[in-house]
C-alpha cells in the first residue's frame, strides 16, 4: 500500500516537473483571456485587474508583487492604460526579466490598429489623454487577431514547443474568430449609423468595428467627471439628435448618467468593454456576444 502510494505521489512530482507551467501575468482580464486561448494549459495566468475595475486605476494589491516576482512573461495592454500604476508595481518586484524591453515583456498593442493618436502638443489640460493612442483598442475582433498572434510568438520565443501547441492553438483561435466574425457582422447590421453616448472613451474601436457612432462622452475629458454644465448639454445633444443609448462602463457610478436617462428617454446600459465585466462574460468571444446583443435589445431588436 505505502508502495503504491509513493509511487503514485513520485509520478505526480516527475509529471509536474515535466510539464511546469509558464508562469504569466497579464494587467487586465481581456489579455489573460487572449493568453488563455494560445496558452491552453501550458500556462499558468493571472490578470491583475478584473474587468468589473477600472484599468486605468488600481490599487493593485501586495500580494501581485510576488507573482510578478516569479512571473516568467508579464502582458501588458500598453500605449499607457497601466502608466498610473504598473511601474512601482515593477519596481518593487524585482524581476529585471519582465522590465520592457526583457524577454518575458509583451506590450500586446504591436501593430494593432490603435486609434486617436493625438497630433502635436498635449498637456494637462486637456485632461487624462493618452498620447500614444486609445488604450482601448482590443474592442475590435481584429485588433484581437493581432494580440493573439503577438503573445503566440512571445510564448514560442520563451518557451521551446516542440509539439507547436501555441501555434495549433492560435490557428485554432483564428479559425473560431472568423465564425465568430461572421455572426456578429450579422448580428451588428441593424446596428449601422447608431449613435450612443458612452462615459468614457472606451469604445472607438468598437465603434469602427460595428458602425455605431460615439457622438459624446458623459466625463467631458478622460477622467474628468461631468459637471452640471456638460450634465446639460448632454441633455440638449440627447433630445435633439435622439440618442437611444447612453453606455456606462461597469466601474462608473451611474447615479448622473442614470438622471440623464431618467430626463431624456435614452436608455442607460451598463456595457462591459471588458472580459469579466459582467457575469457570463468569462471569454473574448463571450465580450462580443454579450455586448452586440446589449445593443440590439435596447433597439428592441430580437438577439
Ligand atoms: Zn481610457
Amino acid at each position: 500500500m505505502k508502495t503504491i502510494r509513493l509511487t503514485v505521489s513520485l509520478m505526480c512530482l516527475i509529471s509536474s516537473l515535466a510539464f511546469a507551467k509558464l508562469k504569466i501575468v497579464t494587467t487586465t482580464q481581456d489579455m489573460a483571456a487572449l493568453a488563455r486561448e494560445v496558452g491552453g494549459d501550458r500556462i499558468d495566468i493571472l490578470p491583475i485587474t478584473k474587468g468589473y475595475q477600472d484599468p486605468h486605476f488600481v490599487d493593485a494589491k501586495p500580494s501581485y508583487l510576488l507573482k510578478l516576482r516569479s512571473a516568467d512573461l508579464l502582458i501588458v495592454v500598453g500605449r499607457e492604460l497601466e502608466v498610473g500604476w504598473l511601474p512601482p508595481l515593477l519596481t518593487n518586484a524585482r524581476n529585471s526579466r519582465i522590465l520592457p524591453g526583457g524577454p518575458g515583456f509583451l506590450d500586446a498593442s504591436e501593430g494593432c490598429d490603435v486609434l486617436q493618436k493625438p497630433a502635436g502638443q498635449i498637456d494637462r489640460s486637456m485632461g487624462d489623454i493618452h498620447p500614444f493612442g486609445n488604450p482601448h483598442y482590443w474592442l475590435d475582433p481584429e485588433n484581437g487577431r493581432i494580440i493573439a498572434r503577438n503573445i503566440a510568438r512571445k510564448l514560442s520565443e520563451i518557451d521551446p514547443d516542440p509539439q507547436k501547441t501555441y501555434e495549433e492553438n492560435l490557428r485554432r483561435f483564428e479559425s473560431a474568430l472568423d465564425e465568430k466574425e461572421t455572426q456578429w457582422k450579422a448580428l451588428a447590421a441593424p446596428l449601422r449609423g447608431m449613435a450612443a453616448i458612452t462615459y468614457h472613451n472606451s469604445l472607438p474601436n468598437f465603434a469602427k468595428a460595428f458602425g455605431i457612432r460615439i457622438v459624446n462622452h458623459v466625463e467631458p475629458k478622460p477622467g474628468v467627471p461631468p459637471s452640471p454644465v456638460h450634465m446639460q448639454e448632454l441633455i440638449t445633444q440627447i433630445r435633439k439628435e435622439k440618442i437611444p443609448v447612453l453606455l456606462i462602463e461597469p466601474y462608473f457610478d451611474d447615479r448622473l448618467p442614470m438622471k440623464i436617462a431618467h430626463q431624456t428617454g435614452a436608455k442607460m446600459l451598463v456595457f462591459p468593454p471588458s472580459v469579466g465585466g459582467v457575469e457570463g462574460v468569462n471569454t473574448y468571444f463571450e465580450l462580443f456576444d454579450y455586448d452586440l446583443k446589449l445593443l440590439k435589445s435596447a433597439l428592441g431588436e430580437k438577439p
